[in-house]
């Protein structure tokens, strides 16, 4: 008898076709009719996507004989009873190129294990086997390996035997097969691998050298690196895409060929800032989400919804953490910190659903709302990405204010880590409150209150003065404007929108948001609308903009747009841009005081002032 309770094999069979084939022993079933099932989720991922629509003709037997298979559900199957060990054999199809499913095609294969393995009821704590095969031909013979999971029988990059200590980790050890672009640099003793499939010119040792900064950020921040033998960055260069998925031993990215940097270059353009942000943002959830985990995630109920109001936390301060890194690894300046800083803030203050939404009640249904954003997104939600991250920036800015620069969110960092993180024990709803008044001995309850439980606007003007930064809002200058930098002056006079987000089309310009209490929803104008005429002139998403920009505030214009098929006539009063956009700058009027707390928020003991 194996001494893996459950051994399986996967293939890429037709890669043409985008079928892997997969089989899976288990040695001692349930005599009273084993059961099986496919992940409806996976972790990192709040949607209920049923990976069990991929399989296809699913087969059991015991021996050479045929063994009868009965559905219980979407994702279910039992076995009649049998005492021998049962082989299952099925073909999985996969066509998705994200860092959530599987893909497959004459070039690469990637998998995440939720997507092709199915999980043993009853077994899912036991030991299991994995032979990771090659597709059969010539054309593969150059292929090769990059996953973090532990190599039984094979070579380091080589196709053979794996292994995994119980389900939960089987699925978390995301594998690529290819010919990718490979580089190795290391950290505290680990191997850290930089794995890069699609086509691209990017300058890998210049990409060792950043990561290889922030890591050493992120691992000086906790204090230690989890007990993990090897971590990888698998990374997909498209034209244009953006994703990523937090593992425990590796990160699967999605990011546009741009994003990365070419020989010869070095500056830190805003695209790769962009790809640097998001290789921070996985690593720090190697920590944050993969160890220090809400309750409700350990362990995780890979069958359906489960909710948790600790999103915030999880995912908002992973997202203060990745920029943060970027300044504090000084792979970029303080003001193009400040930029990303005054981005984030211009991305919550725009959308008016977070004056309908807490970030709790966020965290808490992204299954129906943030994973499945319809047109009526910046109107109806908020995001706990975003302004969860401002809150972990108001709690810094809090903790290093009454502690006088002794304390920071760092601390609570590696006391949730030590409690939580390494030991494996789930955090329960509301702990983390509970953790940060003890931590800070301070009663934090209107605080949470207010902001999480809450729908204010965060005091961040009164907090970033504390570290020497002026807060300023203003109205957007473009359609384009994502903010973070101040107006451009060569128009002064205010911007008018149309209160909408605007998106091109053969027909006209689409509208595909219209937001609350804006000049478009005023007028009647919905999502959806294509604006072909604005006073009797053609429109497009182009001259849209400047052609409202041509009359004057309270203006009144005509509007002729298709809904449907069917034309509609709108009378539109024109109105100012509201002051919406952020911008942060490094105050001219500091004291002392005000200099060290941002020296010790940005870590920047060299830095002063311009
Ligand atoms: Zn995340």
């Amino acid at each position: 008898m194996s001494e893996f309770a459950v051994q399986y094999q996967i293939m890429p069979i037709h890669p043409e076709a985008h079928l892997f084939r997969v089989s899976c022993v288990i040695n001692e079933p349930d005599p009273a009719g084993q059961r099986l099932s496919m992940p409806a989720w996976i972790p990192g991922s709040y949607m209920i996507r049923d990976f069990a629509k991929n399989i296809i003709s699913l087969m059991a037997k015991v021996g050479n004989q045929p063994l009868e298979l009965k559905k219980l559900d979407k994702s279910t199957w039992q076995c009649a009873p049998c005492t021998g060990p049962i082989t299952l054999t099925y073909e999985i199809y996969a066509w998705d190129l994200s860092v959530r499913t599987a893909h497959l095609d004459t070039r690469h294969a990637y998998f995440n294990g939720t997507s092709v393995f199915l999980r043993a009821l009853g077994h899912e704590d036991k030991r299991c086997s994995i032979d990771i095969q090659p597709p059969t031909g010539d054309n593969y013979a150059n292929w090769r390996i990059a996953t973090a999971m532990s190599q039984l029988k094979a070579e380091r990059y080589g196709f053979g035997l794996y292994q995994a200590e119980n389900y939960d980790e089987l699925v978390d050890h995301p594998v690529e097969m290819g010919t990718f672009a490979l580089a190795t640099f290391t950290v505290s003793g680990i191997p850290h691998d930089i794995v890069i499939t699609g086509q691209h010119r990017a300058d890998m040792k210049r990409l060792c050298d950043d990561l290889e900064k922030i890591c050493n950020t992120h691992i000086a921040l906790f204090g230690e690196f989890p007990a993990i033998k090897r971590y990888v960055f698998l990374v997909m260069v498209v034209g244009d895409g953006y994703g990523g998925l937090e593992h425990r031993a590796s990160t699967s990215l999605l990011c546009s060929r741009n994003d990365l940097p070419l020989e010869g270059e070095d500056a830190v353009t805003d695209n790769y800032r962009t790809f640097l942000g998001l290789c921070s943002h996985e690593y720090f959830h190697t920590w944050n989400v993969k160890r220090i985990k809400p309750a409700a995630f350990t362990p995780y109920d890979l069958s359906r919804e489960t909710h948790t109001e600790q999103l915030w936390a999880f995912e908002g301060i992973t997202s203060y953490y990745d920029d943060l890194a970027l300044v504090r690894s000084g792979i970029i300046e303080p003001a193009s910190y400040l930029e990303l800083l005054g981005q984030t803030i211009t991305r919550v203050w725009r959308g008016q659903g977070r004056f309908k939404q807490s970030v709790a009640a966020s965290s808490f249904d992204t299954w129906t709302k943030f994973y499945k954003q319809d047109e009526s997104a910046p109107n109806t939600i908020v995001s706990y990405y975003t302004k969860g991250s401002l809150i972990a920036l108001a709690l810094d800015l809090t903790i290093q204010q009454a502690s006088n620069n002794q304390k920071s969110l760092d601390d609570l960092m590696r006391l949730l880590w030590v409690k939580y993180g390494e030991p494996g024990k789930g955090l329960a709803e509301k702990e983390i409150e509970k953790l940060l008044s003890q931590f800070t001995d301070q009663d934090l309850t209107d605080f949470f209150a207010n902001y999480l439980y809450g729908t204010q606007d965060l005091p961040l003007d009164k907090l970033l003065k504390t570290v020497g930064i002026d807060f300023h809002l203003r109205a957007a200058s473009s359609v384009d404007d994502k903010g973070g930098k101040p107006a451009d002056n060569s128009n002064s006079k205010p911007l008018i929108t149309l209160g909408a987000r605007v998106a091109a089309d053969p027909a006209g310009a689409l509208l595909t948001h219209v937001f609350d209490n804006g000049p478009a929803q005023r007028a009647g104008l919905a999502a959806g609308d294509i604006v072909v005429a604005l006073d009797g002139i053609r429109a497009s998403k182009d001259n849209l903009e400047k052609s409202i920009n041509s009359y004057q505030i309270n203006d009144e214009v005509t509007i002729h747009a298709f809904r449907r098929d069917e034309l509609y006539k709108f009378s539109l009063v024109l109105t100012e841009a509201p002051l919406d956009t952020c911008y942060l700058e490094i105050s001219d009027s500091v004291d002392t005081q005000q200099i060290t707390a941002r020296q010790h928020w940005l870590h920047q003991a060299q830095y002063q002032p311009s």
